[in-house]
């Protein structure tokens, strides 16, 4: 079975023709990173407007590399919540048109629900039940795969997201946006302990996150160092941070697994491309013997690949979507 993978939920205009759901053949991304990087983050008109002038050239490249033609697809996947709407739109006002033309079944895709199954792609032995930690630009959610589609959510974060956590605080230290990949970077000359962030838990649940609050003491600490005339060492507080995300994330998502009584563990979203947290994951799942999965980063960001493989599985559940599909800006995980 070949699906054509449409994504285009935010800044990247990706599509890519995925086979059974988990071998690539193709994944194109074209990113619009550095026109927002000039307004700081990213601005809806105009993401809307770059997807709709580069979906065809995007589709087509994906369809090259992949050697195919259109008429050799069974169906298409394409994103239709959550995220911008504008943005959204496009992608999913492109994958009906195709759908129409060529009379091929269209599958809507969960964002979510994507960013977990870039797991199935590059290990081939990973099947349900998993816990998931999603990490990612909008979500943190502690999830229990209980099966293909179907997803039972132990926690969330109940106010920044981590990815946003990322991006906010590397703004703060002027670093610029996208902030995560240079966080990770400078993280990297620091001192993880040489300031001590607060690590936020709640007594009613060990399985949801704060990250606003983090956020506010880099900031105290940014406006304390400069009343006092400090110099910051933007390292320290780069790596000081980041190990204060990685330790709550490791710790939650360690109580979840040892509740679900599962003993496979996979990251998935944005921030799951991190390289200190990839690397305490992979020492808290060793020291548990437990088996942990994680996409190469290519696939943690934004990409079709991953919608193309969740579409899959959908696929051959039987779902389908009619050509009154729409994009759902805050459609929930495991609603439809
Ligand atoms: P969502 O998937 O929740 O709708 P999104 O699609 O914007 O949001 P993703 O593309 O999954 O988010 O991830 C982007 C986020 O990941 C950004 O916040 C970015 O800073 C963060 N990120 C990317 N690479 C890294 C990294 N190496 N370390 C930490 N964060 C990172
Ligand atoms: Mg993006
Ligand atoms: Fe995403």
């Amino acid at each position: 079975i070949y699906i054509l993978g449409i994504e285009s939920s935010c800044d990247e205009t990706a599509a890519s023709v995925v086979k059974n759901g988990r071998v690539v053949l193709s994944n194109v991304i074209s990113s619009q990173i550095d026109l927002h990087t000039l307004y700081g983050g990213v601005v809806p008109e105009i993401a809307s407007r770059k997807h709709i002038e580069r979906i065809n050239q995007v589709i087509q490249e994906a369809l090259d590399t992949a050697g195919m033609t259109l008429d050799d697809l069974d169906a298409i996947g394409v994103t239709y919540g959550p995220g911008l709407v504008g943005a959204l739109l496009v992608g999913v006002a492109e994958a009906k048109a195709i759908s129409y033309a060529k009379k091929l079944p269209l599958v809507g895709v969960h964002h979510i629900e994507g960013h977990i199954s870039a797991n199935y792609i590059e290990n081939p032995d990973l099947e349900p039940p998993f816990v998931c930690l999603v990490v990612s630009g909008g979500h943190t959610h502690l999830v229990v795969v209980r099966d293909y589609g179907k997803y039972e959510i132990l926690g969330r974060t109940r106010d920044d997201a981590a990815g946003e956590a990322f991006d906010k605080v590397a703004r703060a230290i002027g670093l610029g946006y996208p902030g995560g990949p240079k966080i990770d970077k400078l993280a990297k000359e620091g001192d993880p302990e040489a300031i001590s962030f607060p690590r936020p838990r709640f007594e009613d649940s060990p399985y949801d996150f704060s990250f606003s609050g983090l956020k506010s003491a880099v900031l105290n600490y940014l406006n304390g160092c400069q009343m006092k005339g400090i110099e910051v060492n933007r390292a320290d507080v780069a790596a000081s941070f980041q190990k204060a995300v990685c330790d709550v994330l490791v710790e939650h998502a360690m109580i979840a697994v040892k509740e679900s009584g599962l003993n496979k563990f996979a990251i998935a979203g944005g921030v799951a491309s991190n390289s200190a947290l990839r690397a305490a994951f992979e020492k808290a799942c060793a020291e548990r013997h437990m088996e942990f999965y994680h996409p190469s980063p290519i696939f943690c960001t934004d990409n079709a690949a991953m919608i193309g493989s969740a579409a899959y599985y959908e696929f051959i559940a039987g779902k389908r979507d009619g050509l009154d599909l729409n994009a759902v800006p805050n459609l929930k995980l495991g609603e439809r």
